[in-house]
């Protein structure tokens, strides 16, 4: 299941960053708004996101211009920086590096 997928990914990168181990919950948003790719991280150390984003990781590419891993580097990038400033990005620019080959076995892995 493609919850369990995102899990698994999840728990690789937060551990090789020495980040923890963040629940992941997945929820059906109200807010349907595509604009509202991320849903952040809260003092329990959870990541939700949005179960849209799972189901159609392809219209999420489409209408943010994001992967679905990209999202998950995202919630990920905020266990260390809680606000969207230059160390965040910074950081988040380095997952993104760092992981690329993590990215290409993830994607073929949810779009199976
Ligand atoms: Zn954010």
């Amino acid at each position: 299941m493609s919850k369990q997928v995102i899990k698994t990914y999840c728990g690789k990168i937060c551990e090789q960053e020495g980040l923890g181990k963040p629940k992941i919950s997945v929820r059906n948003s109200t807010k349907t708004s595509w604009g509202l790719c991320y849903t952040h991280i809260d003092d329990s150390n959870t990541i939700r996101l949005n179960k849209g984003m799972l189901l159609h990781p392809k219209l999420l590419k489409k209408y943010c211009g994001v992967d679905l891993f990209d999202v998950l580097l995202h919630e990920v990038a905020h266990l260390k920086h809680s606000r969207h400033d230059k160390e965040f990005w910074d950081y988040h620019k380095q997952l993104l590096k760092k992981y690329s080959k993590l990215k290409k076995e993830f994607m073929r892995e949810f779009t199976k």
